[in-house]
């Protein structure tokens, strides 16, 4: 009797947090006008039910943001997705810069579509977890700081992307300097009491910027945590 019931709870897991189930994500994604079809597959190849608590792992593949301590959450699959197309859309990419690394989610995506990732995180406690996360599912290609994101990382800009995952007051200056010619920061930004999900992409001449619509992230704070 308790071996059929451990069983039961074994297959309900692996129901949970199958390819099925991410496969059904990517369907979602594509129907709400995700295009891009890398940024799509690497979705169905990192496990996300590996970046939030166990506790949460059944919803893990729900199109929704979910808590990940600390005051902090993972965000929606459909706005790393679309923050992911917007970063790619260009040229060859090598190098990209993530502020905010939280649970991990975003930077793994990432590393599955270039060639190295640089990620920053205020907060040690979940820069940790996800250093763990990275190692656990051998992602060898994310480069982990515990700084202020704000302040970029100077040492290895310029970069060919760089995307930040929390709300910002302003477009930080350094963030800027550090961003490669035909590179964009994609970075959610406080503007009229809204958030707005912007893209500022480098030309030879200066900046271009595009406004890709209203989000709402948690807020980029200075300082370490
Ligand atoms: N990309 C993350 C999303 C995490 S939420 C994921 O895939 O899970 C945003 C994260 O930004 C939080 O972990 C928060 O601590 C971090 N953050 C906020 N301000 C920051 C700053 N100035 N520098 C670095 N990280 C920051």
């Amino acid at each position: 009797m308790i071996h059929k019931r451990k069983l039961h709870t074994e297959n309900r897991g692996i129901g949970m947090t199958s390819q099925g189930t991410r496969d059904r994500l990517v369907q979602t994604l594509r129907r709400e006008g995700i295009k891009d079809e890398r940024v799509l597959k690497a979705i169905t190849q990192v496990p996300r039910h590996k970046f939030v608590d166990e506790a949460l792992s059944s919803r893990a593949y729900e199109n929704t943001a979910l808590p990940i301590g600390q005051s902090q959450t993972i965000s929606q699959p459909w706005i790393v997705a679309r923050m992911t197309e917007a970063l790619l859309d260009g040229g060859k990419q090598q190098k990209i810069l993530e502020v905010g690394t939280g649970s991990g989610y975003q930077a793994a995506i990432l590393s599955h579509l270039v060639p190295t990732v640089f990620s920053i995180e205020r907060i040690d406690e979940l820069l940790k977890l996800a250093r763990r996360r990275f190692h656990g599912l051998r992602l060898n290609n994310i480069y982990l700081r515990y700084a202020d994101g704000h302040l970029g990382w100077p040492s290895q800009a310029p970069f060919d992307g760089i995307m930040v995952t929390a709300a910002a007051q302003a477009v930080p200056q350094e963030l800027l300097e550090q961003l490669g010619v035909d590179g964009s920061l994609v970075i959610p930004i406080e503007r009229n009491g809204q958030q707005r999900l912007i893209t500022v992409r480098r030309t030879e001449d200066g900046f271009e910027e595009n406004d890709l619509g209203a989000v709402v992230f948690v807020p980029l704070l200075s300082g370490l945590a």
